[in-house]
């Protein structure tokens, strides 16, 4: 026996080597490092077991024997996710990677089934080759997977056309606790046939069970896009320009940058240049889906020309080729990766309704300043969503480790500003294990017994990642 583990998960973990092929499984310690940590090296894992299953048949195999010798699981996509929801504490991990398979695509139902492990830059990559377009799209896409994307239900760039990764899917196929495969992969948008059963494993942070595949929605390629960066003073200024920019149904991106991101981008990340000469206190990142060049240029040119009249922007670069506009992604995707040698930060990413984030952000600076006074917020994101990737530096001067204790305390000062201004404490990247403590602290108590039960009837021997969400 194994110690630290009695006998009937010692028993199963026996039996689980056995079902499973010899390639679906590993105990090698060095090949399991890399997945025991995450992104921002803040959550570090331990395990006795990762499983590699190669398709749905094999996760159906674990999962029972799981089941019958209550060991518990942790799912795990591309390790990308950033409330440590995927990291294992002594539970068995669960990879995805080897159900990394596109099972069809239908351009005539604008559909895609792919299974849980495909990148979510493959989908983008297969939709595209069929003449269509899955609008999901995230910094982390060349990594994150499609069953980690449904899991989290992420939002990322595109969300103010599009909608979150819920929006974006006709159903799932999932392995449920007990080892049943529930089978919703379909591709019909009209099916009143009772509760929508796949929209519960959207957002579950693999609570209620292991997504195996998922039927997505595909669009219309866009014919043309345009994109235009400016330079601005301030968030009341780009909101303002927010409602100018929407034209029609044109309106697909609408990022803010402050010039402190965009000068770590420049510093840290090779090959990136600053597209103006002077420098601006804020800029955002504007994409316009369009029929083509000329109608993407005329709106570029009468919205931003009567911006910069009124003095809401100081300056613009509108983009005249694929080149150029790919470079002033860069600068927007590479905001997080840039962050990372400056110091710690304490990161929040949370949503306010949009009207209020001016008045928002100025609470909130001296809420953390009254918190740990010196401190540097660092807001950035999805601003056409009302969402604020909310980080907040260290001060110049203080070790690192000392400021990330404050981690609880920063939380409580900056979620009372959120519950002030009606915000949501998770925007996009979810609860995990990092703000289960926080959702059932700050959410309506209904809500939290509604979570409880639904999770009590599809898990009621809490295998499926025990330790996040509720
Ligand atoms: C640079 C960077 C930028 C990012 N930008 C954004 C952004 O703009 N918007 C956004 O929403 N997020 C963003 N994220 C967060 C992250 O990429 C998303 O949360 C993503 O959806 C996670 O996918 P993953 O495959 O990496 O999942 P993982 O990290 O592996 O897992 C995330 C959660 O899902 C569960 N899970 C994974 N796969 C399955 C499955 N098949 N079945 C059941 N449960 C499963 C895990 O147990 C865990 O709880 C970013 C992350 C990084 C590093």
């Amino acid at each position: 026996m194994r110690p630290g583990y009695n006998v009937p998960m010692s028993a199963g973990l026996d039996t689980l080597k056995s079902a499973l092929p010899r390639e679906s499984w590993t105990e090698d310690t060095g090949v399991i490092a890399p997945y025991l940590v995450e992104w921002r090296d803040k959550y570090f894992g331990k395990t006795p077991l990762m499983l590699m299953p190669a398709d749905t048949g094999e996760v159906q195999t674990a999962v029972k024997i799981c089941s019958d010798h209550d060991i518990k699981i942790v799912p795990q996509g591309g390790n990308t996710g950033l409330v440590g929801g995927q990291i294992p504490r002594n539970e068995v991990l669960l990879l995805t990677k080897h159900l990394d398979k596109i099972r069809s695509v239908n351009p005539a139902t604008h559909a895609l089934i792919a299974e849980a492990g495909v990148t979510l830059l493959a989908v983008q990559e297969a939709a595209k080759a069929a003449g269509r377009k899955f609008p999901l799209s995230l910094a982390s896409e060349g990594s994150c997977t499609i069953g980690g994307n449904l899991s989290t239900n992420a939002g990322g760039m595109h969300v103010l056309k599009y909608g979150t990764a819920k929006d974006l899917v006709f159903g799932v196929e999932a392995v449920l606790p007990n080892g049943d495969i529930f089978n919703g992969l379909t591709d019909l948008r009209k099916d009143n046939t009772g509760y929508d059963l796949s929209r519960l494993f959207l957002g579950a942070e693999g609570t209620l069970g292991i997504i195996t595949a998922a039927s997505l929605k595909l669009f219309p390629q866009p014919l043309q896009i345009q994109r235009v960066m400016v330079g601005i003073t301030g968030i009341a200024d780009a909101l303002a320009l927010l409602d100018r920019c929407r034209v029609g149904e044109a309106l697909a991106m609408f990022e803010v940058m402050p010039r402190k991101g965009i000068e770590l981008v420049i510093q840290h990340i090779p090959g990136m240049r600053d597209p103006f000469t002077d420098a601006h206190p804020w800029y955002a990142l504007i994409d316009w889906e369009v029929g083509d060049s000329d109608m993407g240029l005329s709106i570029a040119e009468s919205v931003i020309g009567a911006a910069l009249q009124e003095g809401l922007v100081n300056d613009a670069v509108i983009a005249q080729s694929e080149t150029q506009a790919s470079n002033l992604l860069m600068l927007r995707e590479h905001m997080s990766a840039a962050q990372k040698p400056y110091g710690a930060s304490i990161k929040f990413d949370i949503t306010i309704p949009i009207d209020r984030i001016p008045d928002f952000m100025d609470v909130a600076y001296g809420a953390v300043q009254k918190t740990v006074p010196g401190c540097e917020p660092f807001a950035f994101g999805h601003l056409g969503d009302g969402n604020i990737h909310y980080d907040v530096f260290q001060p110049e001067n203080m070790d690192k480790d000392a400021y990330l204790e404050h981690w609880p305390d920063m939380s409580e000062a900056v979620f009372d500003v959120v519950d002030c201004f009606d915000g949501s404490i998770s925007a996009e990247h979810g609860i995990g294990v990092m703000k289960k403590d926080d959702l059932a602290k700050r959410a309506d108590p209904i809500k939290i017994t509604m979570l409880r039960a639904i999770k009590k009837t599809f898990d009621p021997k809490n295998i499926m990642n025990p330790r996040v969400l509720v």
